[in-house]
């Protein structure tokens, strides 16, 4: 396949969500991959710039035949690209007929934004509020160390301590060597954008987590308080248990459940470096648990952060800004799962309270996951008003949708996220009173089924298989 098509192809699959640049490219049959992945990536990079100059060039009205993805392969080489280094064959005559336009539309474009480098016209991507300028979070794991201790680790190691940030301002300006404490989140560090922890010891020892504050709310916002028994029902690959454990004090029991044995067995070992020894990890498909099994009859607590398009991870927006939005068809088969998932932890028959979150953007993933869930039990349970002070709320699309949190680079310097905080409206009838006020009294459940279930211990081997 010619160079231009085989990039118009990578680029069509990206949007359509076949896969990433990466794996379009190895799968594409096209020999020169490294040339291939270039020119995808740069235009890509120049996606929403080459999409406003072909729309007013006219170039897709005049040229019938000529496919938007090609279009913009070939617009990328002519504009700002080295030419047409793949020879052009029948197109270059066809773009050449356009070029004047093309090159007019450019500079109109360059005056109207006010730069004058086709790099500036990038620039927004580097501007505060965008996905490249997101904090880099560090949550302080309270099972092995204390925050004081971390603060004070990176303190000798020359980083500059400013306190705890009064507002998202004091993240916005963060830079060099400088951390400071969340505003809002107790344990969570915040560094700036660019600092790189994953190689870094403490990491690599369980003492923090890297997690986007986005993604530490959902545990919060649980509140099971320590000796709560909690359903972790899409729990792979655990940051969010190991955040559950942590606030748990690894006293209670946390169940958790993921389909995907490959991302359970990271999840074993994530969670034995996190020191989290109250959790049971079972390779089962969360809607076959049964409600009235009696090992989860004291489960008050459930956190659900299912499957998701995705389409709010920062590093998605990085990699490929623009292939934000998953086709009709995904989406619909996703919110049917979570709509499936939500209506299922809803029947456990002592819950209390549910965290459904996502990293998705979209509506039919969130709002009306929820909505539907809640029309489906008139009465039995309500949306809880969290974070009155948090400025990214749930769409109006129904009423108290206010209540649900939304995140965004540009709103709450996070990825995108969707929180969902819901409530029995009633104590169940299966709670006695007493197992209500002090549920940390209450027997422990049934002895827990051996087959392809591994309890979480720090230190142990807890790799399904091993
Ligand atoms: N909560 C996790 C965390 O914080 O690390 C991330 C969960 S991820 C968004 C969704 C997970 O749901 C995936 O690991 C996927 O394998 C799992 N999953 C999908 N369908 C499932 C099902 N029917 N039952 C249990 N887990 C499922």
């Amino acid at each position: 396949m010619a160079l231009y098509a085989a990039a118009a192809a990578v680029l069509a699959g990206v949007e359509s969500r076949q896969g990433s640049i990466k794996g379009l490219v190895y799968s594409s049959g096209f020999q020169n991959v490294k040339q291939l992945y270039a020119l995808v990536c740069e235009t890509q990079r120049y996606s929403a710039v080459l999409d406003a100059v072909i729309a007013s060039a006219g170039l897709l009205r005049a040229e019938k035949k000529l496919r938007p993805h090609l279009a913009k392969v070939l617009v990328y080489e002519l504009l700002l690209g080295k030419g047409f280094r793949g020879g052009g064959g029948r197109w270059k005559p066809m773009l050449s007929r356009h070029q004047a336009r093309l090159k007019a539309e450019l500079a109109r474009l360059k005056v109207h934004r006010g730069v004058s480098r086709n790099e500036d016209l990038l620039e927004v991507e580097s501007r505060p509020g965008s996905a490249s300028q997101v904090p880099r979070f560090v949550r302080v794991n309270t099972l092995k160390t204390c925050c004081d201790d971390v603060v004070d680790y990176f303190k000798r190691r020359g980083f500059s301590y400013q306190g705890r940030a009064s507002s998202l301002d004091d993240l916005r300006v963060l830079k060099g060597k400088h951390f400071l404490l969340d505003p809002l989140l107790p344990e969570l560090l915040v560094f700036p954008a660019q600092t790189d922890l994953h190689e870094h010891p403490l990491y690599q020892a369980g003492h923090f987590i890297l997690q986007d504050k986005a993604s530490c709310l959902p545990a919060m916002l649980l509140a099971a308080p320590p000796g709560s028994h909690v359903i972790d029902a899409c729990a792979a690959p655990g940051n969010k248990t190991s955040h559950l454990a942590a606030l748990l004090k690894n006293q209670g029991k946390i169940f958790a459940f993921d389909l995907d044995a490959k991302r359970l067995a990271s999840m074993a070992t994530l969670l034995a470096r996190a020191g989290v020894s109250c959790c049971e990890l079972a390779e089962e498909d969360f809607l076959t648990v049964s409600p009235s099994d009696p090992r989860y009859c004291q489960v008050r607590y459930i956190l659900l952060d299912p499957s998701c398009s995705g389409s709010g991870m920062l590093t998605r927006q990085l990699e490929e800004p623009g292939a934000g939005t998953p086709s009709k068809e995904r989406l619909r088969a996703l919110a049917g799962f979570q709509q499936r998932a939500l209506c299922h932890a809803l029947t456990f028959p002592s819950l209390q309270r549910l965290v459904y979150s996502t990293c998705s953007l979209c509506q039919e993933e969130n709002e009306d996951v929820v909505q539907g869930a809640l029309q489906q039990n008139p009465g039995a349970f309500r949306l809880v008003p969290v974070l009155p002070s948090w400025p990214h709320r749930g769409l109006s699309t129904f009423p108290g949708a206010e209540h649900c949190l939304r995140a965004s680079p540009e709103t709450t310097l996070t990825g995108g996220f969707f929180i969902a905080v819901i409530e029995r409206v009633e104590v169940p009838s299966s709670v006695s009173q007493a197992e209500a006020l002090a549920p940390e009294l209450m027997p422990s459940p049934a002895p827990k089924r051996k087959k392809r279930r591994r309890k979480a211990a720090a230190g142990a081997s807890t790799l399904p298989g091993t």
